[in-house]
């Protein structure tokens, strides 16, 4: 991972707001800054510190060991504090002459209130200190992000052969889970949606322990995580045989998310893209039905920059990492979603998901 070119980002956006220090506290920018592997989990107390020539991470004992292991030969110096990190912190960046911090704009509300109170100098929240960096992705995240995919597309296979009338929801989304964690994955990015027959109708459905009955349409939703990168996929499939209406329907959301993913460029409006989805959904009078965007961006987040939606005003950029993912939900009837995750090229896509999908009838 280059770190460096990292820090050099965070270096000119002290320089472009007249700043002295920047301080990252947000989980996902801590490990794309430093590019930890096995450091940085979700109740982390920690800062990644950083100015014109200094890279410091301030942890507590608890992380510390870790973090100087992690940071062997890189250009993060790790710091341990013992009391209030962000007090000891404060303190420490007056004494060294620092007067105009910058923070995430995604910060917790109190911790840049409290970090306004107790730094004697200026505070500012800025819009994507680390964000816009993230959404380009490097080559060693890109291959992380495949690998994550790959997994879940053999969890996809796997899960054919479980799938059969009188099994849960809740079943099936544990059965994803522990195939995905058995093969390697370090967690959940989120936990799987599978939602049978009428269920299907709710685009982001909670499992619940409805068994699954012949004729049911079922959308899987879900990812694996790889070296702290995430993966997300969707399939719909159907318990038996599928009805005419179903057949329609997979086949429309499908043509959709074809034309979606014929769109993708580097360049390209993002509002471009979800239009070529939605407009095939359009004519096969389901436009309606589609009631959410088209995509977003994956990485350390599950969600990130950019969102392919309606109202994007953004446009696709190079070695970024999106999802294409329409879908049709008839409310109390059923839904249809297809998500495949994409690598944004000059010219076009490199698909990154897999998985068959053609309508699977189990
Ligand atoms: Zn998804
Ligand atoms: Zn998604």
């Amino acid at each position: 991972m280059d770190v460096a070119a990292r820090l050099d980002g965070i270096r000119r956006r002290l320089l472009d707001d007249r700043a002295d220090a920047a301080v990252v506290s947000v989980n996902a920018n801590l490990r794309y800054l430093t590019a930890f592997d096995g450091v940085i989990d979700p109740g982390i107390n920690a800062v990644c510190v950083i100015t014109a020539d200094e890279a410091r991470f301030h942890t507590d004992s608890r992380y510390a060991d870790a973090a100087i292991a992690a940071a062997a030969g890189g250009p993060w110096e790790i710091v341990r504090h013992k009391e209030n990190l962000y007090i000891e912190l404060c303190d420490g960046l007056r004494a060294e002459g620092v007067s105009t911090l910058l923070l995430e704009a995604g910060v917790p509300y109190g911790r840049f209130k409290f970090v306004s109170e107790q730094f004697d100098g200026a505070v500012r929240a800025v819009d994507q200190l680390v964000e816009g960096m993230r959404q380009i992705k490097e080559a060693e995240e890109v291959g992380r992000i495949a690998a994550a995919a790959a997994l879940a597309d053999a969890a996809f296979e796997h899960i054919l052969r479980y799938l059969r009338p009188g099994v849960t929801e809740r079943d099936v989304a544990l059965e994803l889970e522990l195939h995905m964690r058995r093969n390697g994955s370090e967690g959940m990015p989120f936990d799987p949606i599978v939602a049978g027959g009428p269920n299907s109708a709710r685009p982001h459905a909670i499992p619940s322990e409805r068994p699954l009955e012949a004729g049911d349409i079922v959308i899987l939703d879900f990812g694996a995580k790889i070296g702290g990168y995430c993966s997300d996929m969707t399939r719909t499939v159907v318990i038996g045989a599928a009805s005419a209406q179903q057949r329609a329907m997979h086949a429309a959301v499908l043509e959709a998310n074809e034309a979606g993913l014929a769109a993708v460029r580097a360049g390209r409006p993002c509002v471009e893209v979800d239009l070529a989805a939605r407009e095939v959904l359009q004519r096969h009078g389901l436009g309606d039905h589609f009631t959410h965007g088209l995509g977003h961006g994956v990485g350390i987040d599950i969600h990130e920059m950019p969102t392919v939606g309606p109202r994007s005003t953004q446009s696709l950029r190079h070695d970024s990492v999106i999802t294409i993912e329409p879908g049709v939900y008839v409310s109390g009837v059923a839904g249809v979603r297809i998500e495949d995750l994409v690598l944004v090229k000059e010219s076009g896509h490199e698909l990154l998901s897999h998985a068959s999908k053609e309508l699977i009838e189990l």
